[in-house]
């Protein structure tokens, strides 16, 4: 295996040193201009940012049953490219990962792509169908080891299913990952409830539909002391509600819950409904810029955990149409690093550590992840991102791995680039290309 000696980078933004990777681990870190390597291959990093593996907790590979969408090479392809060493990848395929089958299969096809290591969520009902509780305890005990269950796309409604999935995770230190959605009061809805959707004409989200699901999980995991994740905030709303449960699980002990927020939410708001144009359309909408303003404020102080892409990619065709008949959702893992330094470092909120902590150490400890998100030090696991802050590149679709083009940033200019990614030592990507 080929030795790789980083020489220059700065570990979350800190002073430069020199890397060597060998054997898959980081074999010595020393001040940058004092490594030697004899037979390694050269990594120029000067003035890169070097940052632990990004690790996603939401992702739609669309593999198995919409390979026209994305496949499982190409969705991991996408992910090296922004830097994520690990994706969870969610289980509204077809079929459904409601099986352990189904979830080896796709763990399968990661391992055999290997670009960024997949591991599978399982659906918590069978079919998504909200009925009936899947082969929870088969998927935890199947090679894919699943411990992140959700029924993503849709919202687990029935209290009683929630309740009884809450229980049923706690035997192997799995969780449930919420899309908080209260289906009845979102009926038919196409963006954020307010002004704008009825100057639209478009029927409105309202925030209460996700705020009322989440505050009932989070009762209901404090009552049978479980573990709790909530998908994509987005609203204010929900920032208090989890602000709220975070301290009253600090003060019980013995249920926790944690949160995610997508990169589009931190940046763009429902004002772009206006343009009709669909690929704003997504689930949960575009809200207010205050909710913007209290996702990023929730980010910066911990209430939400995380960063998750839901990178979501549909065909030109389920995109390109009337609003309405559209699908929901949008791009996500090849620009979620230059979204979140544009709305949470550039701004003073969070510093690279900061960032290490919400993109990589807290998604793989949410996820039971032993191998992700660990420090940059000696001796751990080669997973690693260096990234270029200083650059700014204007977002073309057509240059990205994803199969699909539905990205939102098309024509915007976003700061950084992630320039090398490296899992278990091996670059998967060298000078911003895959290699
Ligand atoms: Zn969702």
């Amino acid at each position: 295996m080929t030795s790789y000696l980083i020489k220059g980078a700065a570990p979350l933004g800190a002073g430069p040193v020199d890397i060597l990777v060998e054997d898959g681990v980081l074999r010595s870190i020393v001040a940058a201009g004092t490594a030697s390597a004899d037979g390694a291959e050269v990594v120029d990093a000067t003035g890169l940012i070097a940052l632990p593996g990004l690790v996603d907790l939401h992702t739609h590979l669309r593999e198995p049953g919409r390979e026209d969408a994305e496949t499982v090479e190409t969705g991991t392809q996408a992910a090296a490219l922004g830097g994520f060493t690990a994706v969870h990848a969610m289980a509204n395929t077809d079929p459904v990962a409601d099986t352990a089958g189904v979830v080896e299969q796709v763990w399968r096809l990661g391992r055999e792509a290997g670009h960024c290591d997949v591991f599978p969520v399982g659906a918590v009902t069978v079919g998504l169908a909200g009925e009936r509780l899947a082969e929870l305890g088969a998927m935890a005990d199947s090679a894919a080891r699943v411990r992140v269950f959700s029924d993503d796309g849709r919202c687990v409604a029935d209290p009683v299913l929630m309740r009884r999935a809450l229980e049923y995770v706690r035997a192997f230190d799995g969780l449930v990952a919420q899309h908080a959605q209260e289906p009845r009061l979102t009926e038919e809805a196409q963006m954020n409830e307010g002004e704008l959707s009825g100057r639209l004409g478009l029927r409105g989200w309202p925030a209460v539909a996700e705020e009322a699901i989440i505050a009932r999980d989070c009762l209901l995991a404090a009552h049978v002391g479980s573990r709790l994740h909530v998908c994509h905030l987005s609203t204010a709303g929900s920032v208090e509600i989890v602000r709220w449960a975070k301290a009253r699980s600090r003060a019980e002990g013995g249920w926790e819950v944690t949160a995610e927020v997508c990169p589009h939410h931190l940046l763009l708001t429902d004002e772009l409904a206006a343009t009709y144009d669909p690929i704003y359309k997504v689930n949960p909408p575009l809200r207010t810029s205050a909710d913007v303003e209290a996702l990023r404020a929730g980010l910066a102080d911990g209430t939400i955990d995380a960063v998750a892409t839901d990178h979501a990619p549909h065909p030109h065709e389920d995109k390109d149409c009337e609003w309405q008949a559209a699908a929901f959702g949008m791009l996500g893992l090849e620009t979620a690093l230059s979204v979140v330094q544009q709305t949470m470092v550039d701004t003073g909120l969070l510093d690279w550590a900061g960032v290490a902590e919400r993109m990589s150490h807290a998604p793989a400890r949410i996820g039971r992840l032993d191998g992700h998100g660990r420090a940059l030090a000696e001796g751990e696991p080669a997973n690693l991102v260096l990234y270029d802050p200083g650059v700014r590149r204007t977002v073309d679709p057509a240059e990205g791995a994803s199969l699909s083009r539905n990205t939102p940033y098309a024509g915007m200019e976003l700061p950084g680039r992630v320039v090398a990614t490296f899992l278990r030592g091996r670059p998967t990507v060298i000078d911003g290309k895959q290699s």
